[in-house]
C-alpha cells in the first residue's frame, strides 16, 4: 500500500529533504535527456486523459514524497482524466510531474526511446532507494490520486 511506503519518509523531516534532493536532480537529467531529441508536443492534453489516450501511468513513492512535498494538497478525480490536467493550460504541476509524464510523446523524434529513459530513471530511483536502505513502492498514477 502507498501509504506504507510513503508515510515512514514523510514523517522523517532529513530523509524527505534528501529525496527531494535527489528527485528534483533526476527530473533535471532526464529533461535534459530528452530536450536534445526532437520530440514534438502539441499541447491537445489528451494524453493526461486516460479515458482517451489509453496509458497507464506509474509513479514511484519517492516521486510522490516529491510531489506532495511541493504540491501539497492532493487533487481528486472520480473518472480516469488526471485532476492536474487544466483544460487551457495543460499540466498544471508541469515541474513535479513523475518520470512517466515527462518522457512520454505521441510524436517522439526518430530514435527517442521514452522506454530507454523511463527505465534509466526508475533503476536511479531503485538504486537510491536500496543505497538508503528506504521502502520502495510504485503506484498506479489515477490509483494514488484517488486513494492517498
Ligand atoms: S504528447 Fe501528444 S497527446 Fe500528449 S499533449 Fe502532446 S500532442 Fe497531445
Ligand atoms: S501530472 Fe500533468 S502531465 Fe502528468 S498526467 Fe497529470 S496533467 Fe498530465
Amino acid at each position: 500500500m502507498l501509504i506504507e511506503t510513503v508515510k515512514p519518509i514523510i514523517q522523517d523531516a532529513t530523509k524527505q529533504m534528501r529525496i527531494c534532493e535527489y528527485v528534483r536532480k533526476l527530473y533535471r537529467e532526464i529533461d535534459e535527456r530528452i530536450s536534445s531529441g526532437d520530440n514534438v508536443c502539441e499541447n491537445c492534453k489528451q494524453c493526461c486523459n486516460f479515458e482517451i489516450s489509453g496509458l497507464d501511468l506509474f509513479v514511484s513513492n519517492i516521486e510522490f514524497v516529491y510531489f506532495l512535498a511541493n504540491v501539497g494538497q492532493i487533487k481528486r478525480s472520480s473518472g480516469n482524466i488526471c485532476p492536474y490536467l487544466d483544460g487551457q493550460k495543460g499540466c498544471m504541476v508541469r515541474e513535479f510531474r513523475p518520470i512517466g509524464c515527462r518522457t512520454y510523446f505521441c510524436k517522439p523524434a526518430e530514435g527517442y526511446s521514452a522506454g530507454e529513459i523511463y527505465e534509466w530513471g526508475l533503476n536511479k530511483i531503485k538504486s537510491f532507494v536500496r543505497e538508503n536502505e528506504l521502502p520502495y513502492g510504485y503506484y498506479r498514477w489515477m490509483e494514488v490520486l484517488r486513494s492517498y
